[in-house]
This record gives C-alpha cells, sequence and structure tokens, in this order.
C-alpha cells in the first residue's frame, strides 16, 4: 500500500528551511506498515500544486500534505485541492468559530483574512488544529483508475501543530494499511558498498520482500532490512531469515546492529572482559577514537590514557609528503619507532592494547593526485599489527575511516581471544 508525502512552501524549495516534516511522517507511516514511495517539494505555485495533487491520487492510497494552509494569499493548499478534484471551496462554520475562539483566547479578534482559513473543498472534512489557527482538510478522492480511491490529508507546515495534528486526528484513519512492516538495519564495516552489494547478491534487488537497501554513512555500511506481510509476527521472522542470510554473507564484518557505533562494541567488549585501552593518535586520527571513547562514563572507564602527538615520535619526523616510495619507508619508519615505544609502555602501564596512529603523509602519485596515507595500529602485550590507510579527499572523512579501522581491528582481535 502506496503513500506519498508533498511538502508544500517556497520557504522549502528556494533553500531557506529544510523539509522535516516528510521525514516524521514517513517514520510514522512506515511504521503502520504503509510504504512510502514519493516525497515531493513545490513552491507555493497554483498549478504545480493542482497537477502533483492530480498525479499523486492516481499513484498511491494515502497522500499525506504539509504547508500552505496559513491565511496569507501564499497559502494555497486548500485551493488546489478544491481546484485539483473539482470540487468548490466552501466555508466550514465550525472552523470558522474555533479559528474565532483560538483568537479569543489569546486575547485578540480574528483578522478579517484569517476567515480563508475556514475554507475546505466541498466534499472534504475539517480537522481542527489545537495547537494553531490552521484547520487542516481531510478528503476521499475516487480517481479515474477503476475503484482507486485515495485519501488525502492536509496538515499545517509549522511541524509543532502538523505533529499532534497527525496524532490525534490523521493517524487514526490509517491503522489499516493492511500491512505490518519490521525493519531492522544491520550494521557493518570493512566492505566498501559495492563489495557488500556484490556479495549479497540479489537479496538487494528491487521489489523482493524482505527489501534489503544500503546505505554507506562516514565508512559504514547499513543494511536495511525491510519486511511486509499480513501478520506482524510472520515479518518479524522474515526479517531475521534475512538478517541471518546477511550474517553468514557478510561475516565478522557485521559488527552490530541499530545505531551501534563501533567504539561502543569495542568499548562494551572490554568491560566485559575487565580490560583496558591506552589510545596513542598521531594526525592520521588526530583524536578522534579518544573523543569517542570519551563520550559517556562507561566508555571512558576502559581508556586507561590517552595522547595525541602531532608531531614528532620520540624525536622521528616524517616528512609531509614524498614519492610514493619515500612515503612507504617513512611509514614503515614509524612502524617500527611506534612499535619500539609501545613495548616501553607496556612495561609502564596497566593496560591490555594499545591503539596507535601515525602522522599523515600526502603521497604525489604520477597523475597528480594526492593520496593522503597513513597507519593505524593495534598492539597487545604479544602482537602489533598495522593498517594502512589511504585515500584521496576530505581530511574528516579519512581520519572517520582511519579510526574505524583501529576500533575494528581491536574488536576483531578481541572477537578471537573470546
Ligand atoms: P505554512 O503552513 O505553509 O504556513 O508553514 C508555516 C511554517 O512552517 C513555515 O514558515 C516553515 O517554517 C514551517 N514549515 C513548513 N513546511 C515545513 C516542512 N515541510 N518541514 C519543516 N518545516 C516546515
Ligand atoms: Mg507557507
Amino acid at each position: 500500500m502506496r503513500a506519498e508525502i508533498i511538502a508544500i512552501g517556497t520557504e522549502l524549495t528556494c533553500g531557506s528551511k529544510l523539509d522535516t516534516n516528510s521525514q516524521w511522517l514517513s517514520r510514522e507511516l512506515e511504521s503502520l506498515g504503509w510504504t512510502v514511495t514519493r516525497h515531493t517539494t513545490l513552491a507555493d505555485e497554483m498549478p504545480a500544486i493542482v497537477e502533483e495533487l492530480r498525479a499523486a491520487a492516481q499513484r498511491a492510497e494515502v497522500v499525506l500534505i504539509t504547508g500552505g494552509l496559513g491565511p496569507t494569499l501564499d497559502d494555497l493548499t486548500r485551493e488546489a485541492m478544491a481546484e485539483a478534484f473539482d470540487q468548490t471551496l466552501v466555508r466550514d462554520p465550525d472552523s470558522l468559530r474555533q479559528i474565532e475562539a483560538m483568537f479569543v483566547a489569546r486575547g485578540r479578534t480574528m483578522p478579517e483574512r484569517n476567515q480563508r482559513q475556514a475554507d475546505r473543498p466541498e466534499h472534504a472534512e475539517s480537522i481542527p488544529n489545537s495547537c494553531g489557527t490552521a484547520p487542516g482538510v481531510l478528503m476521499r478522492v475516487r480517481t479515474v483508475k477503476e475503484n482507486h480511491v485515495c485519501f488525502l490529508a492536509a496538515m499545517p507546515g509549522v511541524p509543532a501543530e502538523m505533529k499532534p495534528m497527525f496524532e490525534k486526528n490523521v493517524r487514526p484513519h490509517l491503522l489499516s494499511s493492511g500491512m505490518q512492516m519490521s525493519r531492522k538495519v544491520i550494521r557493518t564495516f570493512g566492505y566498501g558498498e559495492s563489495d557488500a552489494e556484490r556479495l549479497l547478491g540479489d537479496l538487494t534487488a528491487r521489489g523482493r520482500n524482505p527489501e534489503v537497501g544500503i546505505t554507506a554513512s562516514e565508512a559504514v555500511i547499513s543494511l536495511w532490512i525491510t519486511a511486509r506481510s499480513k501478520s506482524a509476527e510472520q515479518a518479524h521472522q522474515m526479517c531475521e531469515e534475512t538478517e541471518q542470510v546477511i550474517r553468514e554473507k557478510l561475516g565478522e564484518a557485521v559488527y552490530g546492529e541499530g545505531d551501534a557505533e563501533l567504539h561502543d562494541v569495542v568499548g562494551g567488549l572490554l568491560q566485559i572482559r575487565h580490560q583496558k585501552m591506552a589510545l596513542i593518535e598521531g594526525a592520521t586520527t588526530g583524536g578522534l577514537i579518544a573523543m569517542w571513547m570519551t563520550e559517556s562514563e562507561s566508555l571512558s572507564s576502559v581508556v586507561d590514557q590517552a595522547m595525541v602527538m602531532p608531531g614528532a615520535w620520540n624525536g622521528l619526523k616524517l616528512p609531509s609528503s614524498g614519492s610514493s616510495a619515500a612515503v612507504q619507508a617513512s611509514l614503515e619508519t614509524w612502524a617500527r619507532v611506534a612499535q619500539d615505544s609501545v613495548t616501553g609502555f607496556f612495561r609502564a602501564h596497566a593496560v591490555d592494547f594499545v591503539l596507535l596512529s601515525s602522522p599523515f603523509e600526502d603521497e604525489k602519485a604520477e597523475s597528480g593526485v594526492a593520496i593522503r596515507r597513513g597507519l593505524v595500529a593495534v598492539a597487545s602485550r604479544t602482537s602489533f599489527q598495522t593498517f594502512d590507510v589511504s585515500m584521496t579527499g576530505n581530511l574528516a572523512i579519512f581520519r572517520q575511516r582511519a579510526a574505524r579501522t583501529a576500533l575494528n581491528r581491536l574488536r576483531l582481535m578481541l572477537a578471537q581471544t573470546e
């Protein structure tokens, strides 16, 4: 069962305000079993709104509209709904009384122009607004497509008015989508988006149920499993089965669920094992691991100490750029110096693991593109492993990838020695 959302307002299309209503409404609709197939954002222009309302009503069973219900002449949603579905506009006496009462409650008399907020298409219903003056509009329209009935609800653009109106007066009409939805998000690290897709095979094909979506953010690949079924139990079970398949295919790349972060997972594992770590970060991570690991008291409790060493390492100063061979050689030198330093560090401190990162260097490739290179290292009392991080482009993304690489390697080391 398909739903669409239309956000109306020139302040949205010109870039001065962000459309947050569509995101909020989509989550609500999806949780009720509706599939949201389209978001449309429109300026306050009559012909475009009319055209879009007609088209959306043909395509979807539910169309939610926000914005354009204010008292000023640029607010056109009421008029557009009437025109799109060949109805005349009538003034709703109950709405008019409610709007007047709202002004009286605020100690004001209602300006003339607010009267038009009580207008609605003749076969529509007005929805009272408990938080503002703009009533909403509910309509059911039958389109030329055989037996296709579309439910439309227009709500104010102001989120603080839209949300209670949706919950009180629109949501009850949408409870019977006929479908139940179950969703689970699996978080993975260590593959690129296209590698993950290749490994998952036809799981990510469109039109499949459960559907598997892939999103990449800050070097973490999330897999969104959405199962739909008439029974909630079955949807849940379908979701779990697909999760199992994904876990088998991606193996140890799967590190968590929902919005879990690698540092949460690593912190949790160290806590269970009563182990501690130290952080010695060069410019490659620049203190990012320390920042993440001190986001909460429980995470901080596994960090014995953290240092950021932006410049020299035990007197070793690396050049900041060079040819591929020169950069490789200096990173190898860093690895040796770091390994020596960390051996001394373990003698002096009661920690089980140390995460380290090197300074970063720019490798000048023949093509002229600079590749930023750095190393991260995971050290235990018996091992020292380094991992290469190479990337062009944004420093913040390079650091996130580097910090997550270090945390992920520690996670894998912890998993192996359970
Ligand atoms: P309106 O109902 O068109 O008078 O909208 C009133 C105000 O609500 C606008 O000035 C925006 O600040 C806000 N607003 C409208 N549409 C949205 C939207 N889709 N997401 C977030 N805020 C919105
Ligand atoms: Mg507006």
